[in-house]
């Protein structure tokens, strides 16, 4: 990692083998049979460190997002590591989710980006966009009864409608030992990449730095930023975001 930002790359341009397990634009077809285009932009982890130091948000590192065990093919499991641009979203998402449940999402093994060659990769699923991420404990509460996931199902559908909560239950498209979100088959172009069309492996590669605007990479605060609501208590009435009483607000 380099103080100017992550590093963007365009994956026709890595190696032939890297290019083959990532499949940049390629098509993958979902459990109904729609074809979803893989993605292309990818930051480049140079190391675990840096996957360490690399915050996406306040509180969740890059390299919550990249635990994967043997089933992801080996070359990727080795650094410089790939990870689709589109994970940013779902690290934003899911640090509302933290701030709404005020305890830690722990994310599992195989639960954050897995590349289409990983054994898990079965039809079109948005884990291979870096869009879905899998939770198997919130705080100290372990994720695998009907009570404990449904209840944090609802505060995450609550939150917002860009994503999908997977429903409780033993069936396929189920999920009974964790909770399963996502935002889709969303792909992220950085504003600092240059699309030139160029579907094929470049002599010189193509790569860009994006430049992280908020925030301080290393030194980010521990605790969110509280902002005060500008016009005075009651002139609008209740703020509609304002918290719901039920929501659990301790992982005890
Ligand atoms: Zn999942």
């Amino acid at each position: 990692m380099t103080e100017s930002g992550l590093k963007v790359v365009d994956a026709f341009d890595l190696d032939a083998e890297v290019r083959s397990l990532l499949r940049p634009q390629e098509t993958a077809e979902d459990k109904q049979g729609r074809q979803h285009r893989l993605p292309r932009y990818f930051y480049e982890v140079p190391s675990h460190d840096a996957a360490r130091e690399i915050r996406l948000t306040p509180q969740f590192g890059l390299n919550e997002f990249l635990l994967v065990d043997l089933k992801e093919a080996q070359r990727l499991r080795n650094y410089p590591r790939y990870v689709p641009c589109a994970v940013r979203l779902l690290a934003f998402y899911l640090q509302r989710l933290r701030e709404a449940v005020a305890t830690p999402l722990h994310i599992a093994v195989n639960g954050g980006y897995r590349s289409p060659a990983h054994r898990l990769s079965i039809g079109a699923t948005p884990h291979m966009w870096g869009t879905a991420v899998d939770l198997y404990r919130v705080g100290s509460v372990v994720l695998r009864d009907q009570n404990s996931i449904e209840t944090y199902n609802r505060v995450a559908e609550e939150l917002s409608d860009d994503w999908w909560v997977m429903p409780y239950g033993h069936e396929i498209g189920k999920a009974d030992d964790h909770m399963h979100l996502d935002l889709g088959y969303v792909t992220l172009v950085p504003r600092e990449i240059n699309e030139d069309g160029q579907e094929a492996p470049q002599q010189v590669p193509r790569f860009a730095f994006e430049e992280r605007r908020r925030g301080d990479r290393r030194g980010w605060p521990t605790e969110p930023v509280t902002i005060a609501h500008p016009g005075g208590a009651g002139a609008h009435g209740p703020h509609p975001d304002d918290g719901d009483p039920d929501e659990p607000r301790s992982g005890s």
